[in-house]
């Protein structure tokens, strides 16, 4: 496995808790990063020798602004390519926005905000108008990421650049607990494949507080605190791992055929039966399927 990005969830902690979050983000999440763990992950990273890009997101990353700088600062230094994602509660005012934005100015070469009907009560919020105002007040590239109101045929035209592959809401995580009820179904071994993640060779993974090397939010190939970066990429091997070898034979349908765990229930697209039956299958490979956070169950 040759990674060229590396994304650090620097907090599971949100100030909000959107129904659409696949990392289930709130105020009452625990997790989070320390200076001393972002050293020692830069440094994993720096030993790849192929790493060449860090993002900070989270959760909310600006929730912990004096690590989160500090972070940037000692990624910078090391000659990453460093980006952030934030949701940008913080700018109530453009003035002040620049005051936070400013110290990352020469550091950072993107900043995403993220803004919709999911976080706020207006697809672009004041907050996010602000942020991207301030930033290019600081010299700092920003753009806006959106996701889609789900089954509103009257919601508004979505704004901003989607992240590539998502179009939409992904519905794990909170969003195949909250909003999956609300929207139809198709048949269970309609998915056949994983329509959003490189399974067999990723270029970017996430990467937790707990040390936890997600190569899909909450499906873990390896601890940072076990086992250098270095050499679970040089280990990779999908088709040994319990989750990522049946996803990649035939998708979540074939994850829920394996383990015995087909029915007649529908879902609503691939993340959603995916989430569903991973969450069923936590206690036999709690290896692969971890933390709590990630299925909210802390
Ligand atoms: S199908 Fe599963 S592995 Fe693929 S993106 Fe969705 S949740 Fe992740």
């Amino acid at each position: 496995m040759k990674l060229t990005g590396l994304h650090f969830l620097l907090t599971y902690q949100c100030n909000f808790a959107c129904d659409h979050c696949f990392v289930w983000g709130s105020p009452r999440q625990t997790g989070v990063m320390t200076l001393p763990h972002i050293r020692l992950f830069l440094q994993q990273a720096v030993e790849t020798g192929t790493i060449k890009s860090v993002a900070f997101e989270g959760g909310e990353p600006f929730l912990y602004y004096a690590t989160l700088l500090e972070a940037v600062r000692l990624a910078a230094s090391m000659g990453f390519a460093v980006s952030l994602v934030s949701n940008a509660y913080w700018a109530t005012d453009v003035e002040d926005a620049v005051a936070y934005l400013r110290p990352f100015a020469g550091l950072i070469q993107s900043l995403s905000v993220s803004s919709d009907l999911y976080h706020y009560d207006e697809q672009t919020s004041r907050q996010a108008r602000n942020a991207l105002a301030a930033a290019e007040q600081a010299g700092i590239t920003a753009r806006l990421m959106s996701i889609a109101l789900a089954g509103r045929k009257d919601a508004p035209t979505v704004v901003g650049e989607l992240p590539p592959g998502e179009t939409g809401v992904m519905y794990r995580g909170r969003a195949a607990v909250k909003l999956a009820p609300r929207h139809a179904r198709k048949p269970w071994d309609s998915f056949t494949t994983c329509p959003h993640e490189n399974l067999r060779e990723p270029g970017r993974v996430h990467l937790d507080p707990l040390g936890n090397l997600h190569i899909c939010q909450g499906i873990v190939i390896g601890n940072l605190f076990e086992t250098p970066l270095r050499d679970i990429c040089a280990a990779y091997d999908p088709a040994a791992h319990p989750v990522v070898a049946p996803l990649l034979d035939g998708g979540p349908a074939e994850l829920a055929r394996r383990y015995g765990l087909a029915g007649e229930e529908g879902y609503v697209d691939a993340c959603h039966m995916c989430y569903t039956a991973r969450l069923a299958l936590r206690q036999r490979f709690p290896a692969a399927l971890r933390p709590d956070q990630m299925y909210g169950a802390n």
